[in-house]
């Protein structure tokens, strides 16, 4: 019999305001243990939360750029529960007015993962099991999150690591979070249910919580999907229950039996006033939001005519793509613009980190001018890779390199006589070219690049070779 996945996800998200959610204390990720720290996010008896408005613009800007609908009044409650990670006793979330939902994105099969619903809480303190004792760390007490909830939409584990690529990265071009997993700014708790192929109602679903890697992601559920079909197999039955993932046995286990919100004596906090968000402002932060991944992707291969493959690299660095934009503003082939950054200049960044700071030591005006001494053909390709390594080393313009005298190019007469030359001092390979090798014939073009310091143009030279010996 065979069985398909069910999952829904439900992503939280730490934004990227200064100051936390309830109080004045930074949100810097790190820091000596309870450093970040005042009476408020400590949870001292007395204190008043008073929130914070970035927390709200960037929700409804994380809203708006995944399609969700935006409440005009939401409110904010309290989640009861006991946990030295919480020292207020309750989480202050929002249970049954989330200031976004029913949004969706795309995947690039075409389909929709239908989002629920986006509310915004504060994070925990972090628990730190040591020296046979157990120590807390407030410092990411009171730190705002958002939390995205799917719907049950997803069929498979690729479904899922595309929709967290794409929401990351649309995270990040609206600059809500840094949406550094390793980090914890983005952590997953993944919802898994199987049924077999066919039927319609849905089986009962255990969840995994707090998953920060795509590659655990997919081998929790890989794992968990297994479990779920071999229970059922052997006509056991599905505990509802959350359970958590160990990487070094590549297993899931149980933490606890699953809560219902019941358990949690959901109630209105007290503390805090609605929140309002008018039209007007959700139009004024939609107007601030850039050219989102899927839009410009859109851009780059309809209307610069880059291949899809080249437009995903470009995208998948919002710095990057923005770097190409400047360098091919003013230049016709775009595609050349994007050949030079995805070769020669990914080469210096090789790792994504480099990438994401988009460390080229030439600004991109820089790389446009020597893009355009191409198109105007008075420069060659091969001048011009020689030249963007030295600029790229010096942080120099390509003027530092090629003169004007350079840049006149060489006249057909001088050519044609190098040509000549090229034939006659390499004999040896216009025989092989001409007995069938065509790889011979590389060798005597390279001979007349060499003699023209790069500055002929390779295919006008290979057509007078040509015509000599043939
Ligand atoms: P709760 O309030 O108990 O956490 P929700 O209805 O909010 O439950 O669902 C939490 C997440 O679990 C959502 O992402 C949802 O899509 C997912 N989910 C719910 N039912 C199932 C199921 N049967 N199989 C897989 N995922 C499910
Ligand atoms: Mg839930
Ligand atoms: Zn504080």
């Amino acid at each position: 019999m065979s069985y398909e996945l069910v999952a829904g996800l439900e992503t939280h998200i730490e934004l990227s305001t200064n100051t936390k959610i309830f109080c004045q204390c930074t949100t810097a990720f790190g820091g000596e243990p309870n450093t970040h720290c005042c009476p408020i996010c400590m949870g001292m008896p007395g204190t008043l939360p008073k929130l914070n408005k970035k927390v709200v613009e960037y929700a409804v800007k994380a809203g708006i750029a995944v399609n969700c609908k935006i409440r005009n009044i939401s409110k904010m409650d309290r989640k009861n529960y006991v946990y030295p990670d919480l020292p207020k006793a309750y989480q202050i979330s929002q249970l049954d007015k989330p200031i976004c939902y029913e949004g969706y994105i795309k995947l690039s099969s075409g389909k929709s993962i239908d989002i629920n619903r986006i509310h915004i809480e504060e994070d925990a303190g972090k628990l730190i099991h040591e020296r046979g004792g157990t120590y807390i760390d407030y410092n990411r007490g009171g730190v705002p999150l958002i939390e995205i909830v799917t719907e049950p939409d997803f069929r498979s584990i690729d479904e899922v690591l595309e929709y967290l690529e794409k929401l990351r990265l649309i995270m990040k071009y609206i600059g809500v979070s840094d949406v550094k997993m390793q980090e914890g700014s983005l952590r997953c708790d993944v919802n898994i249910s199987v049924r077999k192929k066919g039927e319609e109602k849905l089986g009962i679903r255990t969840e995994i919580k707090n998953m920060n890697s795509l590659n655990f992601i997919a081998k929790a559920m890989e794992y968990e999907f297994e479990r779920h079909v071999d229970i059922l197999e052997s006509g056991g039955k599905i505990e509802q229950e959350t359970r958590r993932y160990d990487s070094e046995l590549n297993i899931t286990e149980s933490m606890r039996g699953k809560e219902d919100a019941d358990d949690y004596r959901y109630f209105r906090d007290p503390d805090l006033v609605n929140i309002n968000v008018s039209e007007e402002e959700i139009n004024r932060l939609k107007d601030e939001l850039p050219q989102l991944p899927d839009e410009k992707m859109h851009v780059f291969m309809n209307v610069y005519g880059i291949p899809k493959d080249d437009a995903e690299l470009l995208i998948k660095y919002k710095k990057i793509a923005e770097y190409f934009e400047e360098a091919s503003k003013d230049i016709k082939n775009k595609k050349l613009a994007s050949n030079y950054i995805l070769g020669q200049i990914f080469r210096r960044l090789p790792t994504d980190w480099e990438k994401e700071e988009c460390g080229i030591s030439i600004p991109p005006e820089y790389l446009s001018e020597l893009i355009s001494l191409i198109e105007s053909k008075k420069i060659t390709s091969s001048m011009a890779s020689t030249a963007l390594e030295k600029m790229l080393d010096s942080g120099k313009s390509v003027r530092e390199f090629i003169s004007e005298n350079d840049m006149q190019g060489i006249d057909d007469d001088v050519l044609k006589e190098i040509c000549m030359r090229a034939v006659s001092e390499n004999q040896e390979a216009v025989e092989s070219y001409l007995g069938g090798k065509e790889k011979a014939f590389s060798s005597i073009i390279g001979y007349i690049m060499k003699e023209t310091k790069g500055k002929a143009d390779p295919q006008k030279a290979a057509e007078i070779v040509k015509e000599i010996i043939n």
